[in-house]
């Protein structure tokens, strides 16, 4: 008992019902508890649920049915701590009988928690690093193009507001309505270089509460590349159209718009081509949002590297559209991912936090019920 008690692993030792018979000054100290505290007492107090509630369904069947699930095993289970907190430990049970004291299980454990954590921290820095990394490249590219495109931008503009002014102009109301169109893309073009500078040099993004159905529905505006007409081919499936997430709404409509323009161009050959973005409820509160298509599909040896920049198949792509996306849905607390389409084509999607949904008597008012 002395070695057990020494022993650098938490030992703990139960009977045939589940009650605790033996624990070294290790197991105490992982679970927080004195050992006054635990013998006698239902090892399910150290579990959390579901097991602690089918603990002693496990150990009876064992004992009547003699299969072996958990003894013998090297498995990674979670325990709960004194003061409530859930931890993950290595845990291996073996059966042993000691004279009187009959039937004992015996489990060996370690505390993963400190490892896991600093696991947890190397990949954060790798993200992290591997963030740096991509935003360094991309950086580089935007400041160009940022600084290329801001010259020919205002004076497109300049262009647009003088052509406005010309006499006569306001009775031409088809050609004055193009004109604003055109002035609106003009400014979102800005807009975008101006957002995508300030999140590339990290501030952070200018974020608000949206309608995720007005952002989809601005996203389709935006896509439909300047002939002022919806897309056929796209069809819109949507869950619920009240739910809220809080972005930054002209990067996250770039991430849709990369998206269509993506699928447009990976339909332009089928005979009937089809996109459908569909918005999906995922995990608690996070919204799914998928752009499909029945095009050409991914290239499997593309596939590996989509998410990364300057990765293109394209004759005149950049390969940024997805790396950027990548990097701006994460930012906001989502993922971004890809997969086949059935039978032929590809689905990208990603996930956003739902902030809350808007009541239709909210919408009146314009407010929103924050979901916690
Ligand atoms: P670019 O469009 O400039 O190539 P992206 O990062 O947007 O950059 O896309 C990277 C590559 O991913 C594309 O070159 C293409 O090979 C592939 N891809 C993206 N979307 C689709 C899609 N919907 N169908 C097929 N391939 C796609």
């Amino acid at each position: 008992m002395a070695i057990v008690d020494a022993a650098l692993e938490g030992v703990i030792a139960i009977d045939k019902q589940g009650f605790i018979q033996h624990v070294n000054a290790a197991a105490c100290e992982m679970f927080g508890y004195e050992a006054s505290e635990l013998i006698g007492r239902n090892l399910a107090m150290l579990m959390p649920e579901p097991d602690s509630a089918q603990h002693d369904g496990y150990i009876a069947n064992y004992l009547r049915t003699g299969e072996k699930k958990i003894i013998g095993r090297r498995r990674t289970v979670n325990g709960r701590r004194k003061n409530g907190e859930i931890f993950a430990k290595e845990l291996t049970v073996t059966e042993t009988s000691l004279g009187d004291e009959g039937q004992l299980f015996v489990g060996m454990m370690r505390d993963l928690s400190a490892f896991q954590r600093e696991k947890a921290q190397a990949d954060e820095l790798r993200n992290e690093l591997s963030h740096a990394n991509r935003l360094n490249e991309m950086g580089e590219v935007v400041e160009t193009l940022a600084h290329d495109f801001a010259q020919p931008l205002t004076a497109i503009a300049n262009f647009l507001a003088a052509a406005r002014r010309l006499p006569g102009a306001a009775e031409f109301h088809a050609i004055d309505d193009l004109i604003a169109k055109a002035e609106q893309h003009t400014q979102r073009a800005s807009d975008i270089l101006v957002r995508l500078r300030g999140f590339i040099e990290k501030h952070s993004p200018e974020r608000a509460p949206e309608n995720l159905h007005c952002v989809i529905e601005c996203a389709l505006d935006l896509a439909c590349l300047g002939d002022g007409h919806r897309d056929e081919r796209i069809e819109l499936r949507e869950i619920d159209d009240k739910i809220v997430v809080d972005i930054d709404l002209v990067l996250i409509e770039q991430v849709l718009v990369n998206l269509l323009r993506n699928a447009a161009e990976a339909t332009k050959d089928a005979s009937t081509p089809k996109i459908v973005i569909e918005t999906s409820l995922e995990k608690p509160r996070y919204v799914r949002v998928s752009v499909s298509d029945n095009g050409s599909g991914v290239d499997p040896e593309a596939a590996p590297k989509l998410f990364k920049p300057f990765a293109s198949t394209k004759k005149r792509g950049m390969g940024l559209g997805l790396s950027l996306a990548k990097s701006i849905v994460e930012r906001h607390g989502g993922e971004i991912g890809y997969h086949p389409a059935d039978p032929h084509g590809a689905v990208f999607f990603f996930t956003l936090p739902i902030f809350a949904r808007e009541d239709d008597d909210d919408r009146r008012t314009g407010e929103t019920s924050r979901v916690d």
